[in-house]
């Protein structure tokens, strides 16, 4: 399959449909589309019979873990038995906006994790003020296949994270946030793709796919490459990133 740009973090099941429509009809992206609960898993599977840009995720979003039963939790890994889904996500632990329910998250996180390795899935991951304590269960479950997604942590952190193979993802916040700015300057080119985590919006910019163009001009110029060659990296490392 031809296309130029990559969206590794989207939520699809968050637009108005006709926009989503006309966003999918755009074959010069390659959607991977993430899940906030059990009825968006259900939907990602269902986009991706419809649309061969869309690469589905299942999982439940940090953020919804308090209302999320053990029966939830059975439903999407039934998902993952009976699909050949590669993806989880978005899934994690978060200190930052809902460290109240931190122990379910942890739990949830942990169940999680045991799927991704038992099935050999990839993880797409939400980690606010909770980067050393996710990188640490990623390496207790062996988990070879991580990217955590708009990626604001320590700098220091990179090394461990690349040495790990793992990817960090970069998101059009990178024209207004300093921390992302920093970590885009301290990434290697193999550990790092683009997103939009649309459709959410920061600090009044929408975060968009047809922003990702514009950021990745914007990581060419600070790494010193052509955008030509950098889009090709992308997709290079989006390949290895579900492999
Ligand atoms: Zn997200």
């Amino acid at each position: 399959m031809m296309y130029e740009y990559v969206d590794a973090h989207i939520h699809l099941h968050g637009f108005e449909e006709k926009e989503r429509e006309i966003l999918l009809k755009n074959r010069e992206f390659i959607f991977l589309a993430v899940a906030n609960d059990v009825s968006s898993s259900f939907f990602n599977m269902k986009l991706s019979l419809l649309y061969e840009n869309v690469i589905p995720a299942v999982g439940i979003h940090p953020w919804n873990i308090e209302k999320t039963k053990n029966e939830d939790m059975a439903k999407i890994e039934n998902i993952i038995k009976r699909t050949n889904i590669k993806v989880l996500g978005e899934i994690g632990i978060d200190k930052k906006f809902v460290p109240g329910t931190i122990n379910k998250q942890r739990e949830f996180f942990e169940r999680f994790l045991k799927l991704a390795k038992e099935y050999d899935l990839s993880v797409n991951l939400h980690t606010p003020d909770a980067w050393e304590e996710v990188f640490d269960i990623l390496i207790k479950y062996d988990i070879k296949k991580a990217y955590f997604h708009w990626y604001t942590g320590p700098v220091s952190m990179l090394e461990e994270i690349q040495s790990n193979q793992y990817f960090v993802g970069i998101n059009p916040a990178i024209f207004l946030q300093k921390k992302h700015q920093e970590v885009l300057r301290y990434a290697d080119l193999d550990n790092i793709i683009t997103e939009s985590d649309a459709p959410y919006k920061y600090k009044g910019i929408y975060l968009h796919p047809e922003k990702i163009e514009e950021v990745i001009n914007y990581i060419a110029e600070r790494k010193k490459v052509d955008s030509k060659y950098l889009k090709i990296r992308l997709k290079e490392n989006l390949s290895r990133f579900l492999s």
